[in-house]
């Protein structure tokens, strides 16, 4: 089989609080002709047609966890997908509970919206199906050109919450490998064994990093850099030890300026030596040569 060109493009790259600069949390893997999207925050299906994806042609969504702005828009890119003319299912991949949500979305939310559609507008054709899948870790994915495994990683595990709550509060990292290539996408987390895992070896590690060290300056931010996401003063680190060959940060907090993002490179390439992408959105990262 001939090889496909691989490329990464972060098409969100901010977090929950809104920043017209960033879009929500998304990253869009694409091996040849196949987009793979892992999350759909604010504003992922702009951002997909930005980035010259035909929405029709996605079949795959990996969900990393359940904060609103990694799945804010998941009615939006089933439906949107419809409408571009999609005729296959639509595979809506996360932890235990990413089913139910969906089913919540397609059947008492926008259910009457589908209808509509459907019947009154029988251009698109019926609905094509948004399908859950609940996937725990390990290989959760495989076809003949590439494969998706799950690892549990660690975001605010450590804070006050009630075990019934930690039960059902399941966040992972993925790993994606394609001919001979490794594209980890850390998800939501601080430094876990789950993470390294995934992270290990990886030709490119998209890494959530929400603040520089010197932007660690209260209680808050320290607890948050502690146990909810990683920061500027670990993921070099993380990086170097698992011998990531390109390292992109994303998962950025609204800044006034861009002045703390050189800051957070250099901080960053203390501790590690391979390429640091600090990114904006639509940045591209191509594996040819990485
Ligand atoms: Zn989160």
């Amino acid at each position: 089989m001939s090889e496909s060109p691989i490329k990464v493009t972060l098409l969100g790259t901010g977090g929950p609080r809104p920043d017209p600069q960033r879009s929500g949390p998304a990253t869009l893997v694409q091996i040849g002709n196949m987009p793979i999207l892992f999350d759909v925050g604010r504003g992922v299906v702009v951002q997909t047609m930005r980035a010259g994806v035909a929405l029709q042609a996605l079949r795959h969504v990996f969900i990393t966890h359940h904060h609103f702005d990694h799945i804010g828009d998941l009615y939006d890119i089933g439906l949107s997908s419809w409408f571009a003319g999609r005729k296959e299912a639509l595979t809506i991949h996360g932890p235990p509970d990413t089913k139910r949500l969906l089913q919540a979305l397609l059947t008492q939310v926008y259910d009457k919206d589908i209808e509509w559609r459907s019947e009154g507008e029988p251009v698109h054709g019926g609905w094509p199906p948004m399908l859950g899948h609940d996937v725990g870790t390990g290989l959760v994915y495989e076809c003949e050109r590439w494969r998706v495994y799950a690892e549990p990683v660690v975001h605010g595990h450590g804070l006050d919450f009630s075990p019934a709550f930690l039960k059902r509060w399941i966040c992972y990292g993925y790993r994606l490998e394609t001919q001979g290539k490794v594209i980890a996408i850390s998800g939501d987390t601080v430094d876990c064994a789950g993470l390294r895992r995934l992270a290990m070896g990886a030709d490119v590690l998209v890494q959530c990093c929400y603040l520089a060290g010197a932007e660690i300056n209260s209680p808050h931010f320290e607890r948050l850099a502690k146990y909810t996401l990683a920061c500027g003063d670990s993921v070099g680190r993380i990086a170097a030890q698992c011998g990531v060959k390109t390292l992109v940060l994303t998962h950025q907090r609204p800044r006034p300026d861009d002045a703390m993002v050189e800051v957070l490179r250099q901080e960053v390439q203390r501790e590690f030596s391979g390429r640091v992408v600090v990114a904006s959105d639509l940045d591209e990262v191509v594996l040819d040569g990485v």
